[in-house]
């Protein structure tokens, strides 16, 4: 079916095309590495210039066309000033501080962060307002992966609490028009107390590098180690899980299976965030462990995250749909740079080790090429779903590039693009009219339980922030193009 796809689509010499895809699906790869250097060694792989311009930026009518003047003035403003480097470090040190504590001037502060930041790049606090804004999205051809914006959790009570506002989240998605929303986000530590999470990755990571270890609680799971994975967070042997934290584990994996059940009921497949280095292994464990539960009929209900930032990400990567593909299972698998940047290397240079983050930005970003072509090949032989999630024009422009001339369609392969709700609009409108599903990731609940989560995102990806350029050169063209429009 592809081949045939292929045949009409393609706008390559057909015969080189078609001999290149027939080897990489008849290539059999000797190892997994083999089999991700196959794929990225295709003249189609993301590493050279897009062979078809699918990603068009120059018209800026057919880009911003569904935003009213109003819309676009109020995003290019939001966009000026969260682009202001002393602005967002006064924001951080505000929230940061013990000012925050006297009732008088959190409200004023939060009052003014909600008809700035708050509104640009948030859903909304409840329901009415996060609806509103998925058929707002809606109309305009984008779909919504709603991210009840939580922070980790350090007891049960709170786990209780994060796992009910994640079911209400699910429920609340059925009386939105279908397809609106694509995703249901969740992260693994607002559902499972964060020492245990840590305690799970120690005792994780031990059992890899000593394999006869027996972890009595584990549950089936795919790879969550390879063998270029950092095993340096644990030094020494972790004593065995306690009976009562034996206990919480299981009332967390109940959890997952909760929110995983309710997805599979509403169709909604369920995202689940990737996190520091520390506490991932765990929560690819609980990841994996659910996929093998839920992710049936050619349909994955569950997908993991993948950091290409990470120096073991292809290699996990590959492992992980090794395995998956043996036990016949649909992966999911939402594909991101990473957002722990200085924290993951402040911790390994803490313990004498190297960070495992790549030395160099464009080390990343062939890693996240790489790992997105392969993907792509992946989702076009087997029934797994991927979701490329980033802001990076250039990334965007080379999947859609593979994506069109590989014949990934829109409805029969399941390829999502996705930036944050705010951010990236040009990127997204463009996937968008190149026909491709994109989707926008949207934190969404009251101000005050979000505006850490998007400090937070600030702080990380503070080189992120500067990406708004374009976005905000665009929607100055396209004003002033209205303006001139007006005058005649
Ligand atoms: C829909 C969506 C979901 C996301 N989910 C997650 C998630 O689950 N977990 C998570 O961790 N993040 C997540 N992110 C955040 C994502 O990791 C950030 O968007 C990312 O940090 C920026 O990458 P980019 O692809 O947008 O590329 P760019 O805009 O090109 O960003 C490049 C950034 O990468 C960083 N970087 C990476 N490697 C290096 C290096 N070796 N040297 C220097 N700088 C480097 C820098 O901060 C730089 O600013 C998500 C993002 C989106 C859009």
């Amino acid at each position: 079916m592809a081949r045939r796809i292929l045949a009409t689509q393609s706008k390559t010499p057909k015969r080189f095309f078609l001999y290149t895809f027939d080897r990489l699906l008849n290539t059999a790869a000797s190892s997994p590495a083999a089999a991700f250097t196959a794929a990225s060694a295709s003249p189609l792989n993301l590493t050279g210039s897009p062979a078809t311009p699918t990603v068009d930026f120059t018209d800026t009518s057919a880009l911003f066309g569904s935003l009213s003047t109003l819309e676009l003035l109020r995003a290019a403003a939001n966009l000026h000033l969260a682009a202001v480097g002393p602005v967002v470090d006064a924001g951080i040190w505000i929230m940061n501080s013990k000012l925050m504590d006297v009732e008088l001037i959190r409200e004023a502060i939060l009052g003014s962060v909600k008809h700035t930041f708050y509104r640009h790049f948030c859903a909304g606090e409840d329901d009415a307002a996060v609806r509103k804004t998925v058929r707002r999205l809606h109309d305009v051809g984008l779909r919504s992966m709603l991210d009840y914006a939580l922070e980790y959790a350090d007891d049960e009570e709170s786990c209780d609490r994060n796992l009910d506002g994640f079911l209400k989240t699910i429920e609340a998605i059925k009386s939105l028009p279908p397809g609106s929303a694509s995703f249901v986000v969740a992260k693994v530590s607002a559902i499972c107390p964060l020492r245990l999470l840590e305690r799970v990755s120690d005792l994780l990571r031990w059992q890899h590098k000593n394999p006869c270890l027996n972890l009595p609680w584990k549950f089936k799971t795919l790879p969550i180690f390879s063998d270029s994975s950092p095993l340096y967070h644990t030094l020494k042997h972790p004593t065995p899980l306690t009976p009562e934290e034996e206990k919480s584990l299981q009332i967390s994996h109940q959890r997952l299976m909760k929110i995983c059940q309710a997805s599979a009921d509403a169709n909604v497949p369920l995202a689940i965030d990737a996190e520091h280095t520390k506490v991932q292994p765990a929560i690819d464990y609980f990841t994996y462990s659910a996929a093998i539960d839920y992710n049936k009929d050619h349909n994955p209900i569950v997908y993991g995250t993948v950091q290409a930032y990470l120096k073991d990400a292809k290699d996990r990567l590959l492992l992980v749909t090794k395995a998956a593909d043996n036990m016949k299972i649909p992966l999911g698998i939402k594909l991101v740079r990473g957002a722990y940047m200085s924290s993951e290397s402040k911790l390994a240079l803490s313990l004498g080790f190297p960070s495992p983050i790549h030395d160099t930005i464009l080390d990343t970003h062939s890693c996240y090429n790489g790992c997105a072509s392969f993907l792509l090949d992946n989702v076009v032989k087997s029934s797994s779903g991927v979701i490329l999630a980033t802001h990076n024009v250039e990334s965007g422009k080379l999947a859609a590039a593979k994506a069109y001339e590989i014949g990934i369609g829109k409805l029969k392969h399941k390829l999502e693009f996705a930036q944050l709700y705010g951010m990236s609009e040009a990127l997204s409108f463009g996937l968008r009219n190149a026909g491709f599903q994109v989707s926008k990731y949207m934190p969404f609940g009251p101000v005050d339980m979000v505006m850490p989560y998007l400090l937070r995102r600030a702080e990380e990806n503070r080189g992120l922030l500067s990406t708004s350029n374009l976005d905000r050169k665009l929607m100055r063209k396209e004003m002033a193009r209205r303006v001139k429009d007006c005058m005649r």
